[in-house]
């Protein structure tokens, strides 16, 4: 089948790749050069989780991804996730925490916040009154690499990569004209991350986009430390990051923007960010020392969707929302494919437009 994948941020890499190993003739559309940092997928980490407490379906999504992520590493000869454990906390009584300890494979007790500073040797600092929950089964992505990877794989795989080539909104068809030339196809799949909503206005309504900044923050002496996330107002998330420094981003803080037009960091995000630098990293400076702005596309339930157009055929949109699609990569190409052949999972299933009530509510804070 000839497949149009518009958008090659980490969903449509995956997807482009996967449906090109499994025989379909495959090209995508990406308006930027390789590896750009306009849109959701650009920067060093991200936060693996395999028991998200978003959920049972997010649960076995990312179980599914844990065993797929092996294979990528297989193919790309190095470590793509670094499993420093993690560790999920927020004020008493946090769901978010809750949610954890209950899907968990290994529901330890809670702890109380100010265990974490010696756990942590000093370099992480929790209140009192937090719930924290461990978990053993996170870790850091090196997300820039798996970019990298993809490119480099998908076009093994025999997919057709075309860069800085933008598909005109709104999408009318599976025919889309470029640089004065049709290219007709018998799908298209739009991965186009805070862009879909221009591409198929049906979906506007239901995708937000939101900015949202990063800052890298250094330490004299750094050591491995794990991933937070934090269900407090914030919604803090922290990560390791090459060069020893730590990377703390809050979920919860930032407005709606245009997608083509995102204001760069300034003071005021250092601000909020070192604030809690301030509280969370006692051996960090609180200062960053870089800022890096990024989008979310954030639906009214803050869950992916995955859904077929009800004006074009054979057209699905593919929106890994909401600031936690990163760890799942290696299923999208699965669950485009699932869609292809009309052989939904039940996870394909959940996360489409007739959610039935297996998808649970997301707390504030995750990544
Ligand atoms: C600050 C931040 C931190 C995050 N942390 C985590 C984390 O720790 N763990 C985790 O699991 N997830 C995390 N996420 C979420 C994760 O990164 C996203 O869910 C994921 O990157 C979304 O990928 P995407 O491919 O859907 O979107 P994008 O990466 O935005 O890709 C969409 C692509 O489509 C292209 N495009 C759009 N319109 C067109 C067009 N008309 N023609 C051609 N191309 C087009 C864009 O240029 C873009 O490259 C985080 C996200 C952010 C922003």
């Amino acid at each position: 089948m000839k497949v149009a994948v518009v958008g090659l941020g980490i969903a449509g890499l995956s997807i482009a790749a996967r449906l090109a190993l499994a025989g379909h003739d495959v090209t995508g559309f990406e308006q930027f050069e390789p590896m750009h940092e306009n849109g959701s997928s650009h920067g060093d980490t991200r936060i693996m989780r395999a028991t998200p407490g978003e959920g049972e379906v997010y649960v076995r999504l990312a179980r599914r991804a844990v065993d797929a992520w092996r294979t990528w590493e297989g193919l790309a000869g190095r470590p793509l996730i670094e499993w420093t454990g993690g560790l999920m906390a927020g004020p008493r009584g946090s769901p978010f925490v809750a949610a954890c300890q209950r899907l968990s494979r290994e529901p330890a007790a809670l702890l109380r916040g100010d265990a974490i500073h010696p756990l942590t040797r000093g370099y992480l600092a929790m209140p009192y009154e937090w719930d924290v929950f461990r978990q053993e089964d996170a870790g850091v992505i090196a997300a820039d690499a798996t970019r990298a990877f993809l490119l480099r794989q998908a076009a093994k795989w025999g997919a057709r990569l075309a860069h800085g080539k933008r598909i005109a909104a709104p999408i009318e068809s599976t025919s889309f004209r470029i640089d004065g030339e049709t290219f007709a196809f018998d799908a298209a799949i739009v991965a186009a991350g805070g862009w879909a909503g221009k591409l198929l206005p049906e979906f506007a309504g239901r995708l937000a986009v939101k900015r949202r900044v990063v800052g890298w923050f250094e330490t004299e002496t750094p050591r491995l430390l794990p991933v937070i996330c934090i269900d407090n107002e914030e919604g803090v998330f922290g990560m390791p990051a090459p060069r020893g420094y730590y990377k703390l981003g809050l979920h919860a803080v930032g407005g709606e923007t245009d997608p083509d037009h995102v204001h760069e960091p300034d003071e005021r995000d250092a601000a909020l960010l070192s604030e809690q630098a301030a509280l969370l990293l006692p051996k960090h400076r609180a200062e960053p020392v870089r800022l890096q702005r990024c989008l979310y596309t954030v639906t009214p339930d803050e869950n992916f969707l995955i859904a077929p157009s009800a004006a074009h055929e054979r057209v699905l949109l593919f929106s890994a929302c909401s600031g936690h699609g990163f760890k799942y990569a290696p299923v999208f190409g699965e669950l485009a494919e699932e869609w292809l052949n009309g052989a939904p999972s039940a996870e394909l299933e959940a996360l489409g437009p007739h959610r039935r009530g297996n998808v649970n509510r997301l707390g504030a804070a995750k990544a």
